[in-house]
């Protein structure tokens, strides 16, 4: 799970993406699609005003923006796509401070820097860029600077706009953590309540909707290419004796107990779930009938070793396995239906055992001794 806000790559950050929250390449595109045109606008201007110079800059800067949103259409690079706008707007702002655009009024665009680039980009780059941008403007307004170029810029004019400006990039950046924050903690619920909904609360294994999903992902794979797999349904014996003796809280840690047993001989791809009160659902990919008995003799083995204490007095349970096999073009209604049998099988055999339903062709392993 996340636990701090720097957790969120930003290089899944589109997978993360909240609803509701604007997709970064499309406010790219849409800041892309309000700037060319201002671009434009004051590129005309400044011909109009006899500054052909600032006019094919400015036109540059528009075609430089309008190729990166058409360099995204066509190849679909996000982080590409950011950076270089990234890249773009920052020389487009330093050559309006510096060039005092527009008789230096154009300098108050900047303000417009910070939401943006904290919005698109990880924290650590929103206070580096912005770092970088007040030492450049406050190294621009200074008197060494004013040995080289002839700003139009008053002292006023530059203290206010200093001050200004970082209480801008402050307070983005504070916002910018409370959003990160807030995601953050909306990710982390969501995160909690798809495990809510697909694991069961006593035991933290797979639950039955969970269970059948999984089935019916391994049914789709043995259709495509064959590979057979098995089920097991486990049922602890006469569970409810268990919990007329030594109480209900007892009984649930029967369940758990098992349900841990049932993990620990498992392997990591099969699927584990608690099928109902106290019968349980293995599922086996790629396993074939006789491998699939084998492991339900081990694991019904292991339950019988396994005991909670109730005082000083361990308690143990048995439990009776049945097993099947996907065969042909049987359905998953069809599987559950064999291992369900079998496993009624082995319960009016005398518990305790594993059996195999009949059309597997298998007899029982071993039986308890
Ligand atoms: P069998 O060997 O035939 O399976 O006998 P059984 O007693 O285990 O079977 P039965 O179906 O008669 O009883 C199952 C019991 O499991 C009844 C129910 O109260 C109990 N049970 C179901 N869910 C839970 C649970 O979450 N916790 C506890 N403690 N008991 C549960
Ligand atoms: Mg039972
Ligand atoms: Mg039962």
């Amino acid at each position: 799970m996340l636990n701090t806000v720097s957790e969120i790559p930003d290089k899944t950050r589109s997978q993360f993406r909240v609803t509701g929250e604007i997709p970064v390449p499309v406010l790219i595109n849409w800041l892309t699609l309000v700037a060319a045109p201002i671009l434009t606008f004051f590129a005309w201007r400044s011909f109009d005003q006899g500054d052909p110079f600032t006019s094919v800059w400015l036109t540059a800067f528009a075609v430089l923006f309008a190729s990166n949103a058409l360099l995204y259409v066509l190849v679909g690079n996000e982080t590409l796509h950011r950076r270089s706008f990234i890249s773009v707007s920052t020389v487009l702002f330093t050559y309006i401070a510096v060039h005092a655009v527009e008789d230096g009024s154009a300098i108050i665009w900047l303000f417009a820097y910070p939401p943006v680039v904290f919005y698109i980009s990880e924290a650590r780059v929103g206070v580096a860029t912005c770092l970088i941008g007040i030492v450049g403007i406050v190294l621009l307004f200074s008197p060494l600077a004013d040995q080289f170029l002839d700003l139009p810029y008053s002292t006023n004019f530059r203290v206010t706009m200093v001050v200004a400006l970082a209480f801008e990039m402050i307070t983005c950046y504070i916002l910018d953590q409370s959003r990160r924050r807030s995601k953050l903690g909306l990710l982390a619920l969501a995160s909690e309540f798809e495990f809510a909904a697909k694991h069961d609360a006593l035991t933290g294994l797979a639950n039955r909707r969970e269970a059948l999903a999984q089935l019916e992902s391994e049914y789709e794979r043995y259709l495509r290419n064959g590979r057979q797999f098995a089920v097991l349904l486990a049922d602890i014996d006469l569970f409810k004796s268990i919990n007329d003796t030594y109480g209900h809280h007892v009984g649930d840690d029967l369940i758990v107990l098992v349900g841990k047993t049932l993990l620990d001989q498992c392997r990591k791809v099969d699927t584990t779930a608690r099928w109902g009160g106290e019968e349980y659902l293995v599922l086996l990919p790629e396993t074939a009938a006789d491998e699939a008995m084998h492991l339900a003799n081990r694991i019904r083995e292991a339950i019988a070793e396994n005991t909670v204490m109730v005082g000083h007095k361990p308690v143990a349970c048995t439990a009776s396995i049945g097993v099947a096999s996907i065969s042909g073009s049987e359905s998953i209604d069809k599987l559950l239906q064999r291992a369900d049998e079998a496993l009624y099988r082995a319960k009016s055999l005398g518990r305790d055992r594993v059996c195999a339903h009949q059309d597997e062709a298998l007899a029982p392993l071993s039986q308890p001794s």
